[in-house]
């Protein structure tokens, strides 16, 4: 009998991860990329690239490509694949897991102001602050847009609009270390700390160099993803997959 062929839906640090382990326990992984990145780092084994084109477009290619279940191991900001994975997995009958790190919590000596989303971390900033947003290029644009704000964002690959005046851009892929995050709230003389609530270890030292030197972190909470059997390590994820599909 051939491996059974599992989707993984990719984009994130805990996807690449998990691509070997399901080799060694006798699958054929194909991580799903949404190709937003120019030169993404790969995981083992096959690897394929952009949208489905919806939840109709991946029920097409669950059917077509043979997959015997969904491994939704994208970012935890990424909602719209997430529901149409979901949705997809329901309309196939094949089972729909998902591997999610839990969500940081604030602790005694943070100061985080917690936002629902974007646009609330945008306004919660005061006029004069100087931000370091983290939060990726895609929405950088609302930050921009206030002219009386200056500051730094961080990002993987260039913003695709134009950076004002008084904004610095640093292009740079996690893992960062606590050391050089404090390093770069001096250096720019940060007010606050723009971050997604994101989870996992390797984004996490702005919020240790943000508590090691007062500044307060506006926190944008996790949009709604769809009710599923979570995950929090490949160790636990593997033997459940196998139980799920054994006969
Ligand atoms: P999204 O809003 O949930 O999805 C938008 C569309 O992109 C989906 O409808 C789907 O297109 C396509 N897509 C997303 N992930 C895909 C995947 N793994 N494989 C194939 N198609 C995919 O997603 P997003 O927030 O734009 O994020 C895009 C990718 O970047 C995700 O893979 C995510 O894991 C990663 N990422 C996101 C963030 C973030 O903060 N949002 C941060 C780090 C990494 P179709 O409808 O055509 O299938």
């Amino acid at each position: 009998m051939p491996p059974e062929r599992i989707l993984i839906l990719g984009g994130t640090g805990d996807a690449l991860g998990l691509a070997q382990p399901l080799i060694n326990a006798g699958f054929h992984p194909v991580t799903s990329l949404a190709g937003v990145t120019v030169s993404p780092h790969l995981p083992a084994g096959e690897v394929r690239r952009g949208g489905f084109g919806g939840e109709a477009g991946l029920a097409q290619y669950i059917g077509s490509e043979n997959i015997r279940a969904i491994i939704d191991a994208t970012h935890p900001f990424a909602a719209q694949i997430s529901r149409h994975a979901h949705g997809a997995a329901q309309a196939t009958g094949i089972p729909y897991l998902r591997l999610e790190r839990p969500p940081w919590l604030a602790e005694a000596a943070d100061r985080w102001i917690e936002v629902a989303n974007i646009l609330k971390a945008v306004a919660a900033l005061p006029g004069g602050a100087r931000p370091f947003v983290t939060i990726g290029r895609k929405e950088i644009a609302p930050f921009f847009a206030r002219t009386d704000l200056e500051g730094v964002a961080r990002m993987i690959e260039a913003p695709g609009v134009s950076v004002p005046a008084g904004w610095t851009v640093i292009q740079a892929r996690p893992p960062f270390q606590v050391e050089s995050e404090i390093q770069l709230l001096d250096t720019y003389r940060v007010t606050h700390v723009v971050s997604k609530n994101s989870g996992g270890e390797l984004t996490r030292a702005k919020l240790f160099a943000a508590r090691e030197r007062n500044v307060p972190v506006v926190m944008v909470a996790r949009p709604h993803k769809p009710r599923a059997t979570l995950f929090a390590t490949v160790e636990a994820l593997i033997p459940a997959l196998g139980r799920m599909l054994s006969p």
